[in-house]
């Protein structure tokens, strides 16, 4: 199944008390990098890994959209950010989580700066020092569970996505620095401020 999809599609499975998933990240050194068709922050370090069905899913990077790949009953949130893991076969796993405008998180609030610093920059990429990937996902113990696709080329198949039944908050003025990223490399927005730079 071609990611992203509508969370109440059939194939969806809720998933109850994964705790938290069954996770041992740990504080990494990062980058953050644009992408060109988004902004990326990679883990120069080893920032832990994730286990699913007994396989080691290291997390490699985060990344964010906006507006949602995502949609839960056809609605689409502000924002959705992306944690993708990499098993040693290459195989990949990511977890997502949707947000809404409101009071951010201090992750959010310490990724600003450097987003603005590359946010025009294509292929430039900043150190941003230690990250903790703890915490990122808040106090979620519920996910929508399905087997899809990377979203983006080459739309990889059999990635196991969890994506947190919460969502979480994110203040505005990161929203509109993300579609100001966004709209400079032409990606359609399909939100009303698509004019953004222009
Ligand atoms: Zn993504």
């Amino acid at each position: 199944m071609q990611s992203p999809i509508d969370l109440t599609h059939r194939r969806v499975t809720l998933v109850r008390d994964l705790g938290y998933l069954n996770h041992s990240y740990s504080a990494a050194e990062a980058s953050i990098v644009n992408r060109g068709h988004d902004i990326m922050v990679r883990f120069d370090g080893d920032a832990g890994s994730l286990v699913m069905n007994g396989t080691v899913y290291y997390l490699r990077q985060l990344h964010w959209h906006s507006p949602t790949e995502h949609t839960v009953n056809g609605r689409r949130y502000d924002m959705e950010l992306h944690m993708f893991h990499e098993s040693a076969d290459k195989k990949a796993a990511v977890v997502g989580l949707l947000y809404v405008v409101g009071r951010s998180s201090g992750f959010l609030r310490k990724m600003e700066p450097y987003l603005r610093m590359i946010a025009d920059k294509k292929d430039r990429e900043e150190k941003v020092g230690v990250i903790d990937p703890r915490g990122l996902r808040g106090r979620a113990s519920v996910y929508y569970r399905y087997m899809g696709s990377l979203t983006t080329p080459p739309c990889t198949e059999g990635v196991i996505w969890s994506i947190v039944k919460r969502v979480g908050l994110t203040r505005n003025d990161f929203i509109p620095c993300n579609k100001r990223f966004f709209s400079s490399f032409g990606i359609k927005s399909v939100n009303k401020e698509k004019n953004f730079l222009s």
